[in-house]
């Protein structure tokens, strides 16, 4: 079990990282501090023995401070704990890193493997965790998107953590020494809190920070743009790393799915074409990355393609639903912006798009070169009347649905109609004005392909 018992910590924010913090902290013997301005999060906690809730006037005896992810701990603007916390030499941590001290003091030698980057970091984690799974290997996944870290089981000494990290985390490393570290691909995102790509490539680059000699580095290859990136691969190299370039498209990279073939140095490692959760150029680099760091992790070559073939993907990403007299549903929900959708459009041929909500700025304009193949738009949702100027625009036939109740079945009809094998809901917007989440929208989706299904005999 893991143990903090006389340890004392201060823990500011009571959200999804905090709270579960406090809990663990408390359920692991240390005495908690814990404060959140808003009541209803503190409430939550409350009566939890070794839990006191009380603003923070010192931090006197504190051996750390755990901030919420939101809250900034560094300039411009850092929070006034924060700035007591190191007025006061006391380190400001992230729950991954006591997640890494709690398995060391339990005396574990589980590894640690960290996963950054802006797009596909859920996606990897979520298959290199497959793929020590399927190898036999005991795993435990967890960090931005949750498991909250300190929720982990403690894994024995063959053990492997696969942590997904953000910014935000890799900015409060302390300890956590990652075995395996990715940074997948960095496009412009979060610059309102970086600055611009540099600042954003330097709080990404930390995850290669705690590295040592032996350690394995794993770095998407050109698809990480950034004035720095070159001189600081030289240096992890000269630091005694073993640097390992990735990608989806470029052959040049170490490991490759350029082609849809996953190959390294040593030849072919499997086909992404048998991987049916993976699709796309985007998936192979996610594909390349996972397989770099599940073979420096110790999964066996020739694990590697079976685990490929039968990993299911995460929800709302891509995710097959069920096909309806020859018509295949894909829920890619979780596509909430252009860029997003540009991915999934990218990968079919002939198809009916249902998308709409409430649209980013920019709308769609962006993915004008993937009309040609979209025999016809299915609209809903606040923003489709802008969304249906820059389809009619480019004289892509479309409908305004409304709602997902009339999208669907409309869809498969004009599928029919059109001769499109592929109804793709990738809504390049927004949930919210109709959905509490984008999961909340995928599921109303599926359930009504499924339900459709049903009245045409087909599963
Ligand atoms: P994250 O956890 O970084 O948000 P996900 O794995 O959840 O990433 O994927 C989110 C969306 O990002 C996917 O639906 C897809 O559209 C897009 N995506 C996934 N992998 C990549 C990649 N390697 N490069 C660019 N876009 C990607």
């Amino acid at each position: 079990a893991l143990l903090f018992a006389g340890r004392r910590y201060a823990v500011l924010g009571l959200g999804n990282n905090g709270a579960p913090a406090v809990r663990a902290l408390a359920a692991m013997g240390a005495s908690v501090r814990a404060w959140d301005d808003n009541a209803a999060a503190r409430q939550a906690l409350d009566n939890i023995p070794g839990v006191t809730l009380a603003p923070f006037e010192s931090l006197e005896g504190m051996d750390a401070l755990v901030l919420s992810p939101g809250i900034p701990h560094m300039l411009p603007r850092p929070h006034p704990v924060a700035l007591m916390a190191r007025e006061a030499g006391i380190p400001i941590l992230s729950d991954a890193d006591l997640l890494y001290q709690a398995v060391r003091r339990a005396g574990s030698q589980a590894r640690f493997a960290g996963i950054t980057g802006t797009n596909g970091k859920s996606t990897t984690t979520a298959l290199l965790t497959h793929m020590l799974a399927t190898a036999g290997i005991p795993v435990a996944a967890g960090g931005n998107l949750g498991p909250a870290s300190l929720s982990l089981p403690c894994l024995p000494d063959n053990g492997v953590y696969v942590l997904e990290m953000s910014s935000y985390m890799l900015e409060r490393l302390q300890d956590l020494h990652f075995k395996v570290a990715c940074l997948l691909n960095l496009t412009p995102d979060h610059l309102d809190r970086h600055g611009d790509m540099d600042g954003y490539l330097h709080a990404k680059w930390h995850i290669f920070d705690s590295q040592r000699s032996g350690d394995v580095a794993v770095i998407g290859f050109g698809e990480t743009p950034g004035a720095s990136v070159p001189r600081m691969v030289d240096k992890l190299a000269a630091s005694g790393d073993r640097v390992l370039t990735v990608s989806g498209q470029s052959p040049d990279a170490d490991l490759s799915g350029a082609g849809g073939i996953l190959r390294d140095a040593a030849g072919e490692i499997a086909n992404l074409a048998e991987a049916p959760a993976l699709p796309g150029a985007h998936n192979a680099e996610n594909a390349a990355a996972a397989t770099a760091m599940a073979l420096a992790l110790g999964v066996p070559r020739t694990a590697i393609a079976p685990a490929l073939r039968s990993f299911v993907g995460l929800p709302h990403r891509q995710k097959p639903v069920a096909t309806i007299t020859g018509v295949l549903f894909i829920d890619d929900s979780k596509a909430t912006n252009a860029d997003s959708s540009s991915r999934a459009l990218n990968c079919y041929d002939r198809l009916v798009w249902i998308a709409g909500g409430v649209a980013k700025a920019g709308g769609i304009a962006d993915l004008a070169p993937h009309f040609p193949r979209i025999t016809h738009a299915v609209l809903i949702g606040q923003d489709a009347p802008a969304l249906a100027e820059t389809l009619a625009a480019h004289h892509v036939p479309y409908t305004l649905a409304g709602t997902m109740e009339a999208a669907v079945p409309l869809a498969h009809d004009l599928a029919r109609q059109t001769g499109a094998n592929t109804v793709l809901l990738s809504p390049a917007c927004a949930s919210f004005d109709q959905y509490k989440s984008f999961e909340h929208r995928g599921r109303h989706f599926a359930d009504l392909v499924h339900g459709l299904a049903g009245t045409k005999g087909e599963g």
